[in-house]
């Protein structure tokens, strides 16, 4: 799943090339996939957008009535603006196709038979209601130690779960938690409102650092497209179980929990503990 640098990077680069020209005839979009229906998408027929951000892991496309098209792609989701001299992808299958009057176009798709990408033209209010419930933004200035020590007082949770909510924090998937917990050297499993104040500063500038550093690598490899395989980020733990550590060469472990594998250095964040499967260990019980 795309996560904030990747996603930053892609809004960044969309940004100026969305607005070039105004839309033009009414985007199709895949019925499983569309999950609004007022305002109706023909309302963009004609308009320009005025911009392109992101909030958590959530797309937007301002639009010059007011309204926003917002769009999160989940896991298998991809979308790219093709500019008009570009060969035109042919959107038949695709999630959403919007046709620019310069001849360029936004294509989403997906793969796989299943739709989860989530896609909807909402107006201000309804894209409050949207956004409501999002963590803060890591990478926001207004994102300090004071702000970090709310999100790990707020309940005891273990690390990696609570980095990757994101009622929590917005923006973070797995493969950053991963990189993150590496980097500040602390167990994917530690009781966050246990963390101790090295930690908490370690937590901190691991979590600028790795995110400010991913972003600006994505910046650099990434045009207004995000890549097939999500492979512009640079990871060095994330799916590298097996491997030697990069700070210490111990060979990182992983752990599979709730679905997600955790990816980790025991010398550097467990103090030599592997971290038990515990779906394994009930079923051995
Ligand atoms: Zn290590």
């Amino acid at each position: 799943m795309p996560e904030l640098p990747e996603l930053e990077a892609l809004v960044r680069a969309l940004d100026g090339p969305l607005q070039a020209a105004p839309v033009t005839g009414t985007p199709t979009a895949h019925f499983a996939v569309l999950k609004t229906f007022q305002p109706p998408l023909s309302g963009l027929d004609g308009r320009r957008f005025t911009g392109a951000r992101r909030r958590g892991k959530y797309l937007l496309f301002d639009v010059e009535d007011g309204t926003t098209l917002s769009m999160h792609l989940m896991s298998a989701g991809r979308v790219g603006y093709h500019a008009p001299e570009a060969r035109q992808p042919k959107g038949t299958g695709a999630a959403l196709r919007i046709a620019f009057a310069d001849g360029g176009s936004l294509v989403a798709t997906e793969g796989g038979t299943k739709k989860r990408m989530r896609v909807g033209l909402y107006t201000a209010e309804g894209l409050a209601e949207l956004l409501d419930g999002l963590g803060p933004e890591p990478l926001d200035p207004s994102f300090d130690r004071a702000a970090l020590d709310a999100v790990l007082d707020a309940a005891a949770h273990r690390l990696h779960p609570l980095l990757r909510d994101q009622r929590a924090v917005a923006g973070i998937g797995r493969a950053f938690a991963n990189e993150i917990l590496h980097a500040a050297q602390l167990s994917p499993f530690a009781l966050s409102d246990r963390v101790d104040d090295a930690g908490r500063d370690r937590l901190l500038e691991a979590i600028r650092d790795t995110l400010g550093h991913a972003l600006e690598v994505c910046e650099q490899r990434m045009g207004p497209q995000l890549p097939a395989r999500n492979d512009a980020r640079p990871l060095r733990i994330h799916k590298h179980e097996g491997e030697p550590c990069p700070r210490c060469a111990e060979t990182l472990r992983f752990v599979d929990y709730e679905e997600h594998r955790i990816v980790y250095c025991p010398r550097c964040q467990t103090g030599g503990r592997l971290l038990a499967d515990r779906r394994m260990s009930r079923l051995l019980k």
